[in-house]
């Protein structure tokens, strides 16, 4: 029998790792080995047999949540409280060592976190103080550089300037960046790191306290570290202290952003007595799941191979589901979520996970019609997202001129240099005059004597005047469409390096794919616009689905990291949206693809769908791309393809050499069929979707382009 119930429940190389000696040690093992459970039952093991008092332990997770769930998990396991574990993500505890030790790290203690926007508009301000213009000297790239060089453990008097005139240039905004933080106490993210960093560095006495506090660090996730991160781990273990790292080379998903999977070896230089233990039998997913997973991993180059088995049941095949396009993919998802929820499961065990966050605007929109909750973890709803809010807004003031709130949100968005003291002005003239900010703009412009302080303001009105000139006669779709271009926005967002820039405008490509599935049922054009508008403001308005309500997951791959669920829909799979258009050329980035895939495949417990779409609208146009190169790495005999038939029902093929396409399959109306519409005049049938009552098609009119309808609605003539 066992001394503890800790170790009940874990198998040999666990409870090794569990119990192991104080010594540095490495556990190596692929998705769903009990990596996280051996971290948690090593806290444990050190409070209850090693006795260990848990303010002497620091646990490092991948996020907030991780954090609470594994703190729960352990006072499980303890039965007893354990508020004073140090455990947190990195921002986190070096924002506890920070506010404990602020004067020492040379900062007030009242000190300020500011986030990205924040320090970007810092980043402007400064720009603008110093006369520069900001298309040579790009916002954007000045804050991504900043943030590269502490993430590196850099501050500018420390990066080597190779007497390159543009990169001392850089090295000197970064370092006036940081005197106006320093004079306003305040602390970016990247800077919370290495401020705490250079505290401990700085302060050897205090360092040697926490060497003797902190007898054990454990950090799951190590395989996605920066560089600033692990300097500061290496740092925080004492000749006296032990570092205990969890992580998968395989899962290794975040080198855009700095992660270095190299600490893995670097751990063992740095620790040479660092005990290394590998994992092998997967509890969480069936045969079938892990073998497709293992499957894909191994076409990755450059990695040390290692196999995952699993003793528990073979279980379904994975599912492989060719949507005709991106509605039916999302109708699909829902009813089959609907047909888990009849078998007494919860919502809240299945995740569809995808690969760009534009993707969940079309899953929303099909859950929404369902009224099925859901809950997007780690980010914001379509609609709520600032850059749709932005175009929106655009959109709004173009058709009613007295939007206050959209006037505000985008006079000065993109920076057009409409200064604090003019918007002043109209504010206070709207509100003695009792006039929209629009109008009290619109005064001030045209009674200003000079002609030259209001010049700005001047511009503002054209452009909008302009707008709604040019886009007067325009489709809902197409008027969006011109309107982010004569915005700017695009041209913003473009030079924001990294993920989020080409995110932003993925979103914004959304838009006008948004607009233009909205066109199915409205015919008016006045209202459908504002049905639109309203349609977007509901659903930003409406509440996300609270924590405790059984609700749907969905989630971007990068944030599935870690999680699991008895049933994921992996959806999107095609070549250019995953893998990556921007990463499918370089083997590097293709291989980052791969793992992000393998992390996907990953999540499932019982049974893993894989959806795609032989049409997809997307960033505002239809696109016909070939199923992810990632699903042929899957042997056939693991796959199940199932296939839409006439009557709404799905029809698995499994083992079927010939698929049927979609054309021919058996439908109340024929695919390249000529019909004809009472109002759109003539067309051609393109696609076919739904069933019964909410049956739609797609028609391309020879008159107005290609639109969906409503089966039962239309009244096609069919010929
Ligand atoms: P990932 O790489 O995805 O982060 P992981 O290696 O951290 O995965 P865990 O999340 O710790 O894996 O474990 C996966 C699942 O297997 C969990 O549900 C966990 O409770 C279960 N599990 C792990 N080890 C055992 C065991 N010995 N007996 C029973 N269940 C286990
Ligand atoms: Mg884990």
């Amino acid at each position: 029998m066992d001394v503890t119930p800790i170790l009940d429940s874990l198998n040999e190389p666990q409870r090794k790792a569990v119990t192991g000696p104080a010594e540095p040690m490495l556990v190596i093992a692929g998705a769903g080995s009990g990596k996280t459970r051996v971290l948690t039952h090593r806290i444990a093991w050190l409070i209850d047999v090693e006795n260990i008092s848990p303010h002497n332990l620091l646990a490092v997770t991948f996020t907030n949540k991780a954090a609470k769930e594994m703190r729960h998990r352990i006072e499980e396991l303890l039965n007893i409280p354990v508020n004073n574990l140090w455990i947190g993500t990195f921002h986190g505890i070096a924002h506890r060592f920070l506010r404990r030790h602020a004067k020492e790290a040379g900062l007030e203690q009242s000190f300020q976190i500011i986030d990205s926007d924040d320090q970007l508009r810092i980043i402007k301000r400064l720009i603008k103080s110093l006369g520069l213009d900001d298309d040579r000297h790009n916002p954007k790239e000045i804050q991504y550089f900043i943030n590269k060089q502490k993430d590196e453990g850099l501050r500018a008097d420390q990066i080597d300037n190779k007497n390159d005139v543009d990169l001392i240039h850089m090295i000197k905004l970064y370092q006036q960046y940081q005197d106006i933080c320093n004079q306003g106490s305040l602390v970016d993210f990247a800077e919370l790191l290495l401020s705490t960093y250079e505290l401990f560095r700085d302060n050897p006495q205090l360092l040697e306290k926490y060497h003797s506090t902190f007898k054990h660090l454990l950090v799951d996730e190590f395989q996605d570290t920066n560089s600033i991160q692990y300097a500061l781990l290496r740092l925080l273990t004492g000749v006296k202290s032990t570092l205990f790292a969890v992580g998968d080379e395989d899962q290794s998903i975040y080198r855009w952003r700095g992660a270095k999977v190299e600490h893995i070896a670097q751990f063992q230089k740095d620790f040479p007595a660092t005990k290394i233990i590998t994992l092998e039998q997967n509890y969480r997913s069936t045969a079938n799941i892990l073998k497709a997973a293992n499957a894909i991993i191994t076409k990755n180059e450059d990695r040390i191979p290692k196999e995952l088995w699993t003793d528990g049941e073979q279980g379904e095949l994975i599912k492989i589901y060719a949507a005709f396009n991106e509605r039916d993919e999302a109708n699909f998802i829902v009813n089959r979520i609907s047909d888990w929820e009849k078998q007494g499961n919860k919502r809240t065990e299945a995740a569809i996970i995808y690969r760009s966050n534009a993707q969940s605007r079309a899953l929303e929109e099909a859950l929404i019609s369902a009224s099925m909750p859901y809950r997007i973890y780690g980010g914001l709803r379509f609609f709520e997202r600032s850059e749709i809010k932005d175009a929106l807004a655009y959109l709004r003031l173009v058709s009613h001129k007295n939007d206050d709130a959209s006037f505000e949100r985008i006079v000065n968005k993109p920076t057009r240099g409409i200064g604090a003291k003019a918007l002043d002005n109209i504010r206070k003239c709207a509100k003695d005059n009792n006039l929209s900010l629009w109008k009290a703009a619109c005064f001030l412009a045209k009674n200003d004597p000079t002609g030259t302080k209001y010049n700005k303001i001047n511009h503002f009105i054209s452009l909008i005047n302009r707008m709604d000139r040019e886009t007067e006669s325009l489709e809902i779709h197409d008027k969006i469409d011109h309107l982010i271009n004569l915005s700017e926005l695009i041209d913003l967002y473009q030079k924001e390096k990294g993920e989020r820039g080409l995110t932003r405008i993925e979103n914004l490509e959304e838009l006008v794919t948004a607009a233009k599935s909205f066109d199915v049922d409205n015919e008016d054009e006045m209202t459908m616009l504002d049905a639109f508008l309203a349609h977007a403001a509901l659903e930003s308005g409406e509440e996300q689905a609270g924590a405790w309500e059984d609700c749907v997951q969905l989630m971007t791959m990068h944030s599935a990291k870690g999680l699991e669920f008895p049933l994921v829909f992996m959806c999107g799979m095609e070549d250019g949206l995953f893998p990556h258009q921007r990463n499918i050329l370089d083997s590097k980035t293709l291989q980052e693809e791969r793992r992000l895939c393998y992390v996907g495949i990953t999540r499932a417990e019982q049974t893993l769908y894989l959806t795609f779409a032989e049409q997809r609208r997307l960033h505002g146009q239809d696109n016909h791309a070939p199923p992810s190169r990632f699903m042929a790495e899957i042997p056939s005999e693991l796959k199940d393809e199932i296939r839409q038939k006439a009557t709404g029902h799905y029809q698995s093929h499994i083992h079927q050499t010939k698929k049927t396409p979609a054309s021919e399959a058996k439908l109340p109306v024929q695919l390249g069929q000529r019909a004809h519409h009472k109002k759109f005049g003539p067309g051609i049938i393109l696609a076919y979707e739904g069933q019964g009552v909410h049956a739609r098609v797609q028609v391309n009119f020879e008159n107005v382009g290609t639109k969906w309808l409503v089966l039962s609605y239309a009244n096609l003539e069919l010929k």
